[in-house]
């Protein structure tokens, strides 16, 4: 009786068919693409297949993969027994890279540019196992080859390395779960269109002459496809980058094939064989290259998620002590001003009850920066959501200017707030907490920042929109400043040492855009900032 349930059997017997049928089909492709004696092909694509398929399938996928190439040989007109060398060199290639790959801790997601170069030195070591093989089987059986057999053996090693560099990839790209794209929307769509035609029009001008005046052919070069396949790249990540190299390939290796383009002339490769060799060459440095740079932009991608996700887990860690905290202290001061009670009227605050309260003031401070590192790690992750309600604007910047007055006066500043309006009352509907949270820091900064000046707010309202200002004299923002001060965590250096994250303007422009307005500042260093938010009456969310 087998160990193994009758499902499993299934699946195991339909994977080793599936490979089978994969292998005998793209091998017929890559025999078009002018073999040599029959077997050495500029593109041997079931090298590709055979490393996926074991790779992912597991080594118990060989007889699949072994059937295949002596079926394919087979039909070649080459001896039975060296086609039975020649499948065992194609099934060695792919179960040694396989392991090869597992011992150096490569990862089939390709997304670390460790694994892109470990896969490229795997790949050039494992597939000169088989062109070796086979150069053998085919010298042992006396079979001519016209260009000799070290050209053969070029051959068959490059096209088993482009195989497994352009089809292994793609393979491994489309079948591993990848993260979503951002958009799937017909932009995307029409992107890649673009993208694909681009490609195919600048590939056919530089491997098939498709344009033959003499400045396009002094202009072109295998360069010129680069800043397509970056694009490729940046946008469209490794599912992206491998079609891309796949179309780029077919483009370039079948109009050499066809005595045309770039690297078709010249006395540098006089023979059709030399010529199809640079364009292995180039394909396969190309290929690497790509797969790299998406590789690097992955874990750009992925260093950026990593802080986020520890900002988010260490600012709700933070919050827990310090609620307890502020709870603590809460009861402190109760129980001082209890006590207090007890001695005479008219006595000023004692020290544990100043000391108590400035705690208290501490904690509220450091309350509000890990509510900054929260909003950062909500608005990255999308995750920002408003409550929307009707807002009295004249009474919410009267009671924000009243609870700031106190800090105002410590630096020196006045706070005054003026309205205007055609139409009374002036309301928005707005969610309340997050408008207040932006002026709040407006406010903040323009006490902060402003040299003890007078702050004037002044909201104006038109038609169906609202424009709230706040104005300071304090040391102003250079020109060049004034665009990343609304960035994470950029700040301008001053010589004051004034404290703070680099967050408040970056949250306050975000909530100001999911409520459909803007958030704009105007400055001269050294007098004093604008900052003007322009919301819509009713919150519209951009689409
Ligand atoms: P924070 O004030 O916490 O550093 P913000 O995002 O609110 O963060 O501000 C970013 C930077 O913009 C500040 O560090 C400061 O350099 C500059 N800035 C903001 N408001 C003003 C202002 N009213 N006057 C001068 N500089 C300002």
């Amino acid at each position: 009786m087998s160990l193994y349930p009758a499902s499993a059997r299934i699946r195991q017997a339909a994977a080793l068919v599936g490979v089978l049928v994969l292998y005998v089909v793209t091998a017929k492709l890559g025999l078009r693409f002018d073999a040599l004696a029959g077997v050495a092909t500029t593109v041997w694509p079931p090298t590709g297949l055979a490393l996926a398929a074991i790779c992912l399938g597991g080594r118990r996928l060989w007889p699949a993969i072994f059937l295949g190439a002596f079926l394919v040989n087979a039909g070649t007109g080459i001896p039975l027994w060296a086609t039975f060398v020649i499948a065992t060199g194609n099934t060695l290639e792919a179960v040694l890279a396989c392991r090869l790959l597992g011992l150096l801790g490569w990862r089939p997601e390709m997304d670390r540019v460790h694994d892109v170069l470990v896969f490229a030195l795997t790949v050039l070591l494992a597939t000169a196992v088989s062109a070796s093989t086979g150069t053998l089987a085919i010298w042992l059986a006396h079979i001519p080859i016209k260009d000799g057999l070290g050209l053969f053996w070029m051959v068959w090693w490059v096209g088993d390395v482009l195989g497994a560099l352009l089809i292994a990839p793609a393979l491994f790209a489309w079948i591993i779960r990848q993260p979503r794209p951002t958009s799937l929307r017909l932009r995307f769509w029409v992107e890649a269109l673009l993208l694909a035609s681009g490609l195919i029009l600048v590939g056919a001008s530089v491997f098939y002459d498709l344009f033959p005046l003499k400045i396009v052919r002094l202009a072109r070069g295998s360069y010129s496809l680069w800043p397509l396949l970056i694009w490729a790249v940046v946008r469209f990540r490794l599912r992206g980058t491998t079609l891309a190299l796949l179309l780029v390939s077919l483009v370039a290796i079948s109009g050499t094939a066809s005595g045309h383009g770039l690297f078709a002339g010249g006395t540098l490769a006089p023979t059709a064989h030399e010529r199809l060799f640079r364009v292995q060459c180039f394909m396969a440095v190309t290929a690497v290259s790509m797969m790299c740079l998406a590789a690097a932009l992955a874990e750009r991608r992925q260093a950026i998620l990593a802080r986020d996700e520890f900002i988010s887990i260490a600012s709700h860690e933070l919050k827990t002590p310090l609620t307890a905290l502020r709870l603590r202290l809460a009861t402190a001061l109760r129980l001082l001003s209890a006590e207090k009670k007890e001695s005479p009227p008219g006595d000023r605050l004692d020290r544990p009850t100043r000391a108590v309260v400035a705690a208290t003031a501490t904690t509220d401070r450091l309350g509000r920066l890990i509510d900054d590192l929260l909003d950062v790690s909500r608005l990255t992750a999308h995750r920002l959501e408003l409550h929307l309600e009707e807002v009295s604007l004249p009474e919410m910047l009267a009671d924000l200017a009243s609870r700031l007055r106190e800090q105002a006066a410590e630096s020196g500043s006045t706070i005054s707030v003026t309205v205007e309006s055609a139409q009374l009352p002036l309301v928005g509907v707005w969610d309340r907490g997050r408008v207040e949270q932006v002026i709040t820091n407006l406010l903040s900064n323009a006490i902060k920042y402003g040299n003890g000046g007078l702050i004037t707010v002044e909201a104006h309202g038109e038609g169906d929109r609202v424009a709230i200002s706040v104005r300071d004299q304090g040391i102003g923002i250079a020109r060049a400043d004034q665009d990343r001060i609304f960035r994470a965590f950029e700040r301008v250096e001053s010589p004051h040492r004034v404290g703070g994250l680099g967050l408040g303007l970056y949250i306050g422009r975000q909530i100001v855009a999911a409520h459909g307005g803007t958030l704009r500042v105007s400055s001269e260093p050294g007098r004093g900032a604008t900052f003007v938010l322009d919301l819509p009456r009713l919150a519209h969310p951009p689409a």
